[in-house]
């Protein structure tokens, strides 16, 4: 199946040369300061490759879904393995909320912007206590009037200190016996009183990406960031989910081509006991068989995004691809530092970044385990 055309290709080498120009350049200094300044954001805005999918009476450019997989593709080939997280989780993930479940004077007031770069967005849904369970969540907004009063805690959200605006989910009512029900959707926006930004957290990798504690203490937001219906909020967060592991399965697979061709070509040139690194069988057997993986993977997750393009759904397949591209891509990134010896244990070489950064594709946007649940409970078990 060809999903990628000439239109496709003219616009990948124009996103390569912003790549070379803009962002390659200044990695190292992004991981350091654990951000992307937002100066880059505003420039990936500039060149509308914020939110592709943007229609066009919101300033975008109205593009397929097609585009957004070219640039999370091109920054993880590139190792900007960070930032296409932070930007994924903006353009492809939070900001589609905004288009499906905003009315058109949320959409007016806040889309343009997230095209442009202006608006940085998050999505707030887990909790020091509660992750994996999402009913469980004891973030509460209670209605008085006019506004919501906010009162929680989340955690570990990414681009939590960037964001202009945060998709928080929180209990508007309870209800023991369908906790789920109870669940809405509220959009904060930075600045509002009782809404307080925490620690950077200290991660293993993705440091050019923040991910932060989110507090709320009586926080008092209008009615009027409600996103869609009161109560809706689990249904919206499933449907939105399916793209949102597509785009991890996505960026974990494009990890695991990175490093298998970074490992080839190293241990082709490192010799040992007379011979390069590559022809020992041992790792000629142990590369043939991530090349096979690898393989599998890819024809998987094409067959994924061109089924998502015509909107089917996907949700089985796609829990499984999230899960086994993620510990494929893990395997891949244990077998490839080891063909590189000491020298991979160091950060000459981009395999100890994507060692550490490949890691949290088997955590986020729903663990392997949840994801085996979801799978288990579709069929049937
Ligand atoms: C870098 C990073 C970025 C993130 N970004 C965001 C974000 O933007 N927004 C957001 O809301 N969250 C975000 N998260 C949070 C992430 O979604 C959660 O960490 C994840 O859902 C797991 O939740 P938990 O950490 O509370 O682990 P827990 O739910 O406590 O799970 C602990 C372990 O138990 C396993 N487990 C859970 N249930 C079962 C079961 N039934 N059977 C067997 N094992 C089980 C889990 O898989 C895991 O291995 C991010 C996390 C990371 C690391």
């Amino acid at each position: 199946m060809a999903i990628y055309n000439e239109e496709h290709n003219i616009f990948r080498t124009a996103f390569k040369k912003f790549i070379e120009k803009e962002l390659a350049p200044h990695i190292d200094e992004w991981e350091q300061k654990r951000e992307i300044p937002r100066s880059v954001w505003r420039k990936f805005g500039e060149y509308g490759y914020l939110c592709p999918w943007l229609p066009e009476k919101y300033g975008g450019s109205e593009t397929g879904f097609e585009y957004s997989m070219i640039i999370i593709e091109e920054l993880t080939r590139a190792g900007i393995n960070g930032a296409v997280v932070g930007i994924g989780v903006h353009s492809d993930i939070v900001a589609p909320y905004l288009n499906s479940y905003g009315n058109e004077e949320q959409k007016t007031n806040w889309l343009p912007g997230c095209g442009t770069g202006e608006i940085i967005t998050a999505i707030a849904m887990t909790e020091p206590n509660t992750g994996s369970d999402l009913q469980s969540i004891k973030t509460t907004a209670k209605k008085e009037g006019d506004y919501y009063i906010i009162n929680g805690q989340k955690t570990f959200i990414s681009n939590g200190i960037s964001a202009d605006l945060v998709i928080v989910a929180c209990k508007t009512t309870t209800n023991e016996d369908t906790p789920y029900k109870g669940i809405s959707l509220i959009v904060v926006e930075d600045g509002t009183p009782g809404f307080n930004k925490g620690r950077k957290l200290n991660k293993l990798g993705l440091h050019s990406q923040d991910t932060a504690e989110l507090f709320f203490e009586d926080c008092k937001v209008s009615v009027k960031n409600l996103l869609g219906h009161e109560g809706m909020g689990f249904s919206y967060m499933m449907k939105k989910l399916q793209q949102e592991r597509l785009v991890s399965a996505a960026i974990s697979q494009y990890l695991a081509e990175r490093m298998l061709s970074g490992a080839i070509e190293y241990s082709k040139s490192r010799k040992v006991f007379g011979k390069p690194v590559s022809r020992q069988q041992h790792n000629s057997f142990k590369i043939a068989e991530m090349a096979t993986e690898i393989e599998l993977g890819r024809v998987f997750l094409e067959s994924l995004i061109a089924d998502h393009l015509i909107g089917m759904d996907i949700v089985t397949r796609v829990s499984m691809a999230k899960w086994w591209v993620a510990e494929m891509a893990n395997r891949v990134a244990y077998n490839s530092l080891q063909l590189y010896g000491g020298y991979g244990y160091t950060e000459e070489y981009p395999i100890a970044r994507d060692y550490r950064d490949v890691r949290a594709h088997t955590i986020f946007a729903g663990s392997t385990e949840v994801m085996k649940l979801i799978i288990a409970r579709k069929l049937g078990l």
